[in-house]
């Protein structure tokens, strides 16, 4: 959260969290310190955003509803339009809300390791691209928004594609007041050259005359939080195997998604151990690690990372028990916030 403030006080960027990626409420009154306000994805997300953490609201979504657009307009302050034919359709509406007009640029270059999440992969549905098209319409338009960083370490390649999109967008930039680049800069990692980034930000603000938004999701909270398990039976099968009261599927299904091994922390030691999730799925492994002592039916391990794309993900498979949510104050108070049991689970069904 201070490295978001220190960006923000460099660059005068304002910084809106993403809630797709991290949206325990819970934890708003002291992000809200350090942040501008969020960023949606849709009605809930963007009501979600107003009523719990306030401050600035802006309203996106790949595709909205009729049946949505009227409320999506009372929660949101600014709205951003994912396609043309959206802004067709609703443009009037924002326009008598009174509410600014934005429109999602899919500049066709990104550096998501992942086809899944590229937004600029062959036939993406994510933003307009062509620069004339956007131009027919852009008196509509007081911002444009970019999003093709996916947890980005590198600056140099952030500042490469933000120069091609100055290059091929120019002309449009000059013509609105705001621009939003989205999340995916992974600025808050300690070799992050912070100082540059707010500098090329900065310049960016000036050259162009707009107020530059981002979007952190993943940057906002990585690290921020662990899953934390009970081993409850152990075995050996040509591995040492220990299965926990949780799983990869229903509590840390990016795992799955993007085919990666959870961070076990601590991860030393002479004993190793496939950790094992609950369900029946076969593959539901976090991964391997390794201990100091054999491990024993009750021993507490703990799962780092866990607070992005996880915690807004977690679902009911097998009937397994959601995890509990709990702060843990910076004094070393652990406050329980939620508590799950069986009538959510069975609320969710039917
Ligand atoms: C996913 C997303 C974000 C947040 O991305 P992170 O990689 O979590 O920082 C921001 N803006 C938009 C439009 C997104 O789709």
């Amino acid at each position: 959260m201070q490295r978001i403030a220190r960006l923000r006080e460099l660059s005068g960027a304002r910084a809106l969290l993403a809630l797709k990626c991290f949206a325990s409420w819970a934890v708003f009154p002291l992000m809200r310190q350090y942040m501008d306000g969020t960023t949606s994805s849709s009605l809930y997300e963007v009501r979600l955003g107003q009523e719990k953490f306030g401050g600035e609201t802006h309203a996106y979504s790949v595709a909205y509803a009729d049946h949505e657009i009227d409320a999506v307009l009372a929660h949101g302050d600014k709205i951003i339009f994912n396609s043309l034919s959206q802004l067709q359709r609703f443009g009037d509406k924002a326009r008598a809300a009174g509410k600014p007009i934005g429109l999602r640029v899919n500049p066709g270059t990104s550096n998501s390791p992942y086809l899944l999440a590229d937004p600029a992969r062959p036939h993406s549905r994510l933003g307009e691209g062509d620069a004339d098209k956007i131009a027919a319409v852009i008196d509509q338009l007081s911002g444009l928004m970019f999003h093709n960083n996916c947890e980005n370490r590198s600056f140099d390649s952030f500042d490469q594609m933000l120069g091609q999109i100055e290059a091929r967008y120019g002309a449009l930039l000059a013509r609105v007041q705001w621009v939003s680049l989205g999340g995916g800069i992974h600025f808050s990692a300690p070799d992050y050259p912070l100082e540059r980034l707010a500098q090329r930000l900065k310049d960016f603000a000036q050259r162009h005359g707009v107020q530059v938004y981002l979007e952190p999701g993943e940057a906002a909270i990585s690290g921020a939080a662990t899953l934390e398990v009970s081993v409850l039976d152990v075995g050996c099968n040509g591995k040492q195997l220990a299965i926990v009261d949780s799983s990869t599927e229903a509590h840390m299904l990016d795992l799955l998604i993007y085919n990666l091994d959870a961070r076990m922390e601590p991860n030393t030691g002479a004993h190793e151990y496939l950790v094992c999730g609950k369900t029946c799925l076969a593959g539901d492994i976090f991964g391997s690690f390794r201990f100091e002592q054999p491990l024993q039916v009750g021993d507490r391990l703990s799962i780092q990372d866990a607070a992005g794309y996880t915690m807004v993900k977690k679902n009911w498979f097998n009937g397994i028990a959601m995890p509990a949510i709990a702060v843990k104050r910076l004094d070393g108070r652990v406050e329980l916030v939620r508590q799950f049991g069986y009538e959510d689970y069975a609320a969710s069904l039917s």
